[in-house]
């Protein structure tokens, strides 16, 4: 065995190097090729994958039962063989709906729970619109209206976020929503807004905070935005927490926004709520500071607070239904904004002082009767369609109503929070078993959502064996050795985790994707190719 991988060695290290280039992505997907040949003949196991490998399912029942209710209902409109049928009709249509709702499948008592209880809660007076909006919605007869938000949609989703990510700070009441294509759009969306509305310019300071999802980092430093750039980069000595010299550099007037995902990926860390309270003193300092927020991960931290609620005013938040409800190729996200935030004041005291005034009369001109009180939310939706089709624009109706039929399975209660506990648990068996098997302590405390791990080769080879070892490995091995050998000569397939940030030697392990005797797999296979790794540096 030993002979054949020293062959194999010697071919490696200029492999390995071209690979330098590319986008951690491109390399996960090379490199799960090279793990179908794998030398050990096993099975390919990928711990790359960030998409869980679970779904939610009352939703999506409740939503296949709208559908079916809203073609009765346009076939009692009117009805031909053809396989066609006319509108649904309005008036009535909360009672009939209800009616039809009858059997004790638990689609229709999920149906019937929910719809009553918004009914309540949001004091909704008029409920056949509220019942014509989910069938219409769900059938996607109409563009969507008004663009940005369906009415009661947005209602629903605000309450949603109250709970997840709001807390204890009552902000249901004061939120605008635009739901997007997934909460990447979101970004692209808020960045192309942040240019075109003249808050941020080329040049201008934007702090990222790192490691982060590789495209995030690429965003950013586009052309057409070219914003310096700047990290402040997390460690794990500090529970991959922000430092206060790192807030204090947030401090800085020059720093025009902010960039996080909380919590984040790949640390897989949220923002502890002793640190989330400094963003108060930040914007002290630094009053137009924009905060750019992405919470996907939130439920997976037990106690986790957005940053929105410490500074809902400075702060857009995303959001996105793709992880916690196994629903990445449904693309529902969305963006939250304060009824009062700095993007709209920017806005207003640049046209006061500046020409822009008259380019930004005429840009929006065709949309709005009063431009310039435009507020920041609805030019993103008339730019997500160049304007000239705002009509158009916005979230499909079916993706809305899908994410009502998501969020009202949350706001139950108690198998909305039964149903976050277990995505919870899920990974954090997971990620015991993974820590176990390396024989390594592992972080429990609660700001972790263990969705990701990072582990720190170096620290590994220095557990197991010793320092001098990992030194040696450190000095004499390219960083991507490590991946590379274990996908081509074990099938395993993990990240390296240095594209999204983080020092070398980090690697990111997914706890979404796979069983956990896949990773107990994954641990014995990092084992196996460490001890192979002490083999060779012992007989050097
Ligand atoms: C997976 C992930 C998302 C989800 O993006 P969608 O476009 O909603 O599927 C968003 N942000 C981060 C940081 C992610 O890791």
């Amino acid at each position: 065995m030993t002979a054949d991988l020293n062959i194999f060695r010697q071919v490696d290290d200029a492999k390995v190097k071209q690979f330098d280039q590319l986008s951690n992505f491109e390399i996960a997907a090379i490199f799960k090729q090279l793990a179908k040949n794998n030398l050990r003949h096993q099975p390919v196991v990928n711990g790359g994958r960030g998409n869980p490998n679970w779904i939610e399912t009352t939703g999506r029942l409740a939503y296949s039962r709208l559908l079916e209710i809203g073609v009765e209902e346009a076939e009692s409109t009117f009805q031909h063989d053809a396989g066609m049928a006319g509108d649904v009709k309005k008036a009535g249509l909360y009672q009939r709906v209800m009616t039809a709702l009858n059997d004790g499948a638990r689609r229709d008592v999920f149906l019937r729970r929910v719809i009553e209880a918004a009914v309540n809660h949001l004091q909704i007076a008029d409920r056949d619109a509220f019942m014509y909006e989910l069938i219409d919605g769900a059938l996607g007869d109409h563009y969507p209206y008004p663009p940005r938000c369906l009415k009661f949609t947005e209602q629903i989703l605000a309450q949603y976020l109250q709970k997840n990510c709001f807390k204890d700070q009552n902000l249901v009441d004061d939120v605008d929503i635009f739901p997007t294509e997934g909460g990447t759009a979101a970004m692209v969306y808020i960045f192309q807004e942040l240019h075109s509305a003249h808050i941020l310019y080329p040049g201008d300071t934007v702090v990222v905070n790192s490691s982060i999802f590789t495209p995030y980092l690429q965003i950013p430093v586009l052309s057409e935005y070219d914003f310096n750039v700047k990290t402040v980069t997390t460690k794990r000595s500090n529970n991959w927490q922000m430092t206060d010299e790192q807030f204090e550099e947030l401090k800085d007037p020059k720093v025009k926004a902010f960039f996080a995902v909380n919590p984040t990926n790949p640390t897989a860390r949220a923002i502890t709520p002793e640190n989330l309270q400094k963003f108060k003193e930040v914007l002290k300092a630094n009053p137009n500071l924009i905060i750019i927020t992405d919470d996907v991960y939130g439920t997976f931290s037990p106690d986790y607070q957005s940053i929105f609620a410490v500074a809902p005013h400075n702060t857009i938040l995303v959001y996105s239904f793709s992880k916690l409800y196994g629903a990445t190729g449904e693309r529902l996200g969305l963006i939250c904004m304060h009824k009062k935030n700095v993007c709209d004041r920017l806005i207003y005291e640049n046209l006061l002082n500046s020409h822009l005034n008259e380019l930004d009369e005429q840009r929006y001109s065709i949309v709005a009767t009063d431009p310039h009180k435009m507020k920041f939310i609805d030019r993103m939706v008339a730019d997500s369609r160049a304007i000239g089709l705002y009509h158009t624009a916005g979230l499909s109706a079916p993706q809305q109503i899908m994410m009502d039929m998501f969020s009202l399975s949350n706001l139950r209660e108690p198998e909305g929070d039964a149903y976050v506990d277990r995505s919870r648990q899920i990974v954090t068996d997971r990620y015991n078993e993974f820590w176990n098997t390396l024989g390594l302590q592992a972080d429990q405390t609660a700001e972790n959502t263990r969705y990701y791990t990072l582990v720190d080769i170096y620290r590994l080879m220095c557990e197991r064996h010793d320092q001098a070892f990992a030194d040696y490995y450190k000095q004499h091995y390219n960083y991507l050795d490590f991946t590379y050998r274990l996908a081509v000569e074990f099938g395993t397939v993990i990240m390296d985790a240095t594209a999204f940030g983080a020092e070398k030697g980090n690697v990111r392990v997914s706890l979404a994707n796979l069983t956990i005797q896949d990773y107990h797999r994954i641990a014995q296979d990092m084992l196996d190719l460490v001890d192979e790794y002490y083999e060779q540096y012992q007989q050097r």
